[in-house]
């Protein structure tokens, strides 16, 4: 087998210089909490591929769910010739977010799918063009979605012109906007919104519960229940993007429950399928429903696959309960990283969700430098952590919900020295 160093000379050669890795280690396999690569070295996972192996790489019951599912058939195209578990997927979905009212949902395969056909069944349902998102928010690298998300480098610098009637307004992020209570913010994002738009021109707001790539945001108490009511009285979609929180991660199956919110459409995607591709829309049958037939699909959206990793994961979230696994591991992480230094601003987050804010001492200058040499030291150290955030001073750390006390301990042990050289 080649080392990583020959590896990643091939890789120059043959991969586009714009897809970019956090680390120069190749994997050779990986499990509920470690990864070990083809030089031999063993990683404890803070990533989980990005909050997609929330059950761990290659769990025992997504492994056995794919490949009897690969034996039977591995794709007709739902749009083709249907098959069972993509309604099974679509049942769980149904099940699972928030909202007793009645649903349907639609399969896709990646989060910025889910989120363009959220804007397009919105726009279709409400006949109305504009869709409101926040500062620092994340929905993807497609052309529409690239348009959602708010941060220039690395995601959109000269992919431009992009979709229009997308417009911006102000997110409630407590540590950089002088405290303001959640029902504060939401006055003044509702306020930017009905100057600049206009409620009834609204088809979408669209928010993640808790920001992802944005900075690990989480919003003032109150916030998220007055910009859904909001949208309620003025007859825009609420659109929950959980396709980074969702599926248990933050100890709860959807994060929208944290403040009892029921949102028209939720995406998701990452958690959901165990490590397969796969992404959703569920909502509100109504606005789901308006969409003529043909008008939504794509041809592996649902793939069988994909589709018996979902239930799996499913399965196994819920036999492991670990939305309680998440919650533990809070508070794991609360308890590691309780005293830390002033360059620390703030330690945030839900469930397996958490991250730090690096500052410059004494105010809430961002600190990437900083940020950037804590993470090559816990990477040199064999934890494998991810950087984000608008100003890329946040450490994020997103471990499988299926990770070891002991392994959990080790990575914060690397972290806390990792801070403190
Ligand atoms: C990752 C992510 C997306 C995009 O998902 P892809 O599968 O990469 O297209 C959209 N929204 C949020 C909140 C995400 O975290």
């Amino acid at each position: 087998m080649s080392s990583s160093g020959e590896l990643h000379k091939r890789r120059l050669s043959a991969v586009a210089k714009g897809v970019g890795s956090v680390v120069s280690a190749y994997v050779d396999h990986a499990a509920g909490g470690t990864l070990t690569d083809v030089d031999g070295r063993e990683w404890i996972d803070f990533a989980s591929g990005i909050a997609v192996t929330s059950v761990g790489n290659s769990a025992p019951r997504v492994v056995e769910a794919v490949r009897a599912q690969v034996e039977r058939f591995t794709h007709t195209c739902f749009m083709v010739a249907p098959y069972e578990s993509y309604v099974a997927v679509c049942e769980q979905l149904i099940a699972l977010t928030p909202g007793s009212f009645e649903k349907r949902a639609a399969l896709f395969n990646s989060g910025a799918e889910a989120v363009e056909n959220a804007v397009k069944i919105a726009r279709h349902a409400t006949g109305r063009p504009a869709v409101v998102v926040f500062d620092h928010a994340y929905h993807g690298r497609t052309n529409l979605t690239m348009a959602l998300t708010a941060k220039n480098m690395p995601y959109k610098h000269r992919f431009g012109p992009f979709a229009p009637e997308v417009y911006r307004a102000p997110m409630s992020y407590p540590l950089r906007d002088g405290g303001l209570s959640g029902a504060e913010a939401a006055r003044r994002a509702i306020d930017v919104i009905e100057k600049q738009v206009g409620g009834s021109n609204v088809a979408a707001v669209l928010i993640e519960p808790i920001q992802g790539e944005g900075g690990f945001v989480v919003p003032a108490p109150g916030f998220l229940p007055a910009i859904a009511a909001w949208a309620r009285a003025n007859g825009a979609v609420f659109v929950a993007d959980e396709i980074q929180t969702g599926f248990a991660r933050t100890g709860q199956w959807f994060a929208s429950e944290h403040e009892a919110v029921e949102p028209d459409l939720i995406t998701t995607a990452k958690g959901m399928g165990g490590g397969l591709p796969i992404a959703g829309v569920a909502g509100r049958a109504e606005l789901m429903d308006a969409v003529h037939a043909g008008g939504l699909g794509g041809t592996y959206g649902g793939n069988p696959v994909a589709c018996a990793a979902a239930l799996a994961a499913v399965e196994t979230i819920r036999e492991l309960d670990l939305c309680a696994a998440a919650q533990r591991i809070e508070t794991a992480i609360r308890g590691a990283l309780s005293d830390l230094d002033p360059g620390v601003a703030e330690l945030r987050g839900r469930g397996a969700m958490m991250a730090i804010e690096l500052v410059l001492p004494g105010g809430t200058e961002p600190d990437p430098t900083r940020t950037a040499a804590v993470s090559k030291t816990c990477h040199d150290a064999g934890l494998l952590t991810l950087t984000c955030g608008t100003y890329g001073n946040v450490l994020r750390f997103l471990p499988p919900l299926v990770i070891s006390d002991e392994h959990l301990g080790r990575g914060l042990g690397i972290l806390r020295d990792a801070l403190r050289t």
